[in-house]
């Protein structure tokens, strides 16, 4: 296979190509930056940096301008169906927007009795701001039902069947996460979409998808009301991120407009990055991840310390992963005698960028901690195959 293509993005991240001795494999917590990235902030603030939405001169006006076409932008990143009807608000990131979602469109619109079903088990920013929705709607008086969405014990996937059960007339809104920041697991929205029906908002985390496989909304297996993700794990600054709503099923999404200084930095990088991610191709990036993590899981699932969480043990031992099992960029484990954060001590000692905590998980606590290595374009089968040299030999 000609992996030219994948050399050429490879070359386009400064900060790669200056520390070959080191693998960076913690795209999950957060993505490093193409040049072209870089370069737009530089050539932004080097050229018309201004505040927006208040101008009466020309940098304050063409910063109004890319803050307004940026909303654009995310809507055909997205493939929206209905640019004319939906809407994106920009936010600090996933936890802001879900935030914003829970305060902004859940707390005014739900009423004694409602019911909702929410994460327990993915990360913690989706499900804190519905337990403070919860608490907020009770201080008005309405007593709203917060339902664990069902998880299945070992894969970490949603219990579609056990959901369909959980769904009711007053079940209002759904969260659920795309891609498991833990497992890597596609949570497969489209059966959650069919488990709850046709009528019922759902709100899709999707901070570990986008930027590394098509999020396009215009497939009717990803009918959802609203997409939450940050800039800061898509190619984009910190500080940077959108909630898009569909706002098609139940009342719009409208947050306050201009509530100060937005982040226009951030906003700049943002847009560049959905123009990088779209010429780089991401359907070929999940291709690429998807294939390194099937090299990772595969032969890690057969290193005898390992665990690799989210996947069956009783699958036989020679066997490659089914493909409804694969991971996307992301694979998580543990040694069965090296306690985590020390796993992550020795890989760096070795040149190895990974997370080694308790990675946000909900439910989980600092004893908990596994060691994860998350992926994108620009990490190589050579990384992998190193990492597992390492790890081969810590037995
Ligand atoms: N949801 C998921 C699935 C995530 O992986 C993360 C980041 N680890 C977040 C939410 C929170 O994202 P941020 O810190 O950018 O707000």
């Amino acid at each position: 296979e000609d992996l030219s293509w994948q050399r050429e993005l490879r070359e386009q991240f400064p900060i790669i190509g200056a520390h070959p001795e080191l693998a960076y494999l913690d795209s999950a917590a957060t993505s490093q930056k193409p040049r072209a990235v870089l370069e737009a902030v530089q050539t932004y603030l080097t050229t018309s940096n201004a505040n927006a939405g208040r101008g009466t001169y020309p940098w304050a006006n063409r910063t109004t301008e890319l803050v307004e076409s940026t909303r654009e932008r995310v809507k055909e990143f997205l493939h929206d169906p209905e640019p004319g009807r939906s809407g994106v608000h920009f936010t600090s990131g996933t936890t802001g927007g879900l935030r914003s979602v829970a305060r902004d469109w859940l707390v005014p619109h739900l009423t004694d009795g409602d019911e909702i079903l929410v994460p327990y088990a993915d990360h913690r920013a989706n499900l804190d701001p519905w337990l403070e929705a919860r608490r907020l709607l009770a201080e008005r008086g309405a007593d709203v039902r917060v339902q664990a969405l069902p998880c299945q014990p070992i894969s970490g996937d949603y219990d579609h069947r056990a959901l369909a059960e959980a769904v009711g007339p007053r079940t209002r809104f759904v969260a659920v996460t795309h891609v498991h920041h833990v497992y890597g697991g596609d949570m497969n929205v489209h059966r959650i979409r069919e488990a709850v029906g046709p009528d019922v908002p759902i709100c899709l985390d999707a901070a570990q998808s986008i930027g590394h496989q098509p999020v396009h909304l215009d497939d009717p297996s990803l009918d959802v009301d609203f997409v939450v993700f940050s800039g800061h794990k898509a190619m984009a600054l910190p500080g940077s991120g959108a909630v898009w709503a569909r706002n098609a099923r139940g009342p719009a999404f409208r947050p306050d407009g201009w509530q100060g200084t937005p982040n226009t930095v951030g906003i700049v990088s943002l847009r560049a990055a959905l123009d990088w991610l779209d010429a780089a191709g991401v359907e070929r990036i999940a291709r690429w991840t998807t294939t390194l993590t099937t090299r990772l899981t595969d032969r890690l699932r057969h290193l005898g310390p390992y665990e690799v969480l989210g996947c069956p043990a009783s699958l036989d031992a020679g066997s490659a992963l089914p493909t409804a099992q694969r991971r996307h960029g992301i694979v998580t484990f543990r040694h069965r005698d090296i306690p985590s954060d020390d796993l992550g001590f020795i890989l760096y000692s070795h040149g190895f960028m990974v997370r080694a905590d308790s990675l946000c998980q909900a439910g989980t606590d600092e004893r908990d901690g596994s060691v994860r290595v998350s992926l994108h374009v620009y990490n190589t089968a050579e990384e992998i195959d190193r990492l597992l040299n390492v790890l081969a030999s810590l037995t």
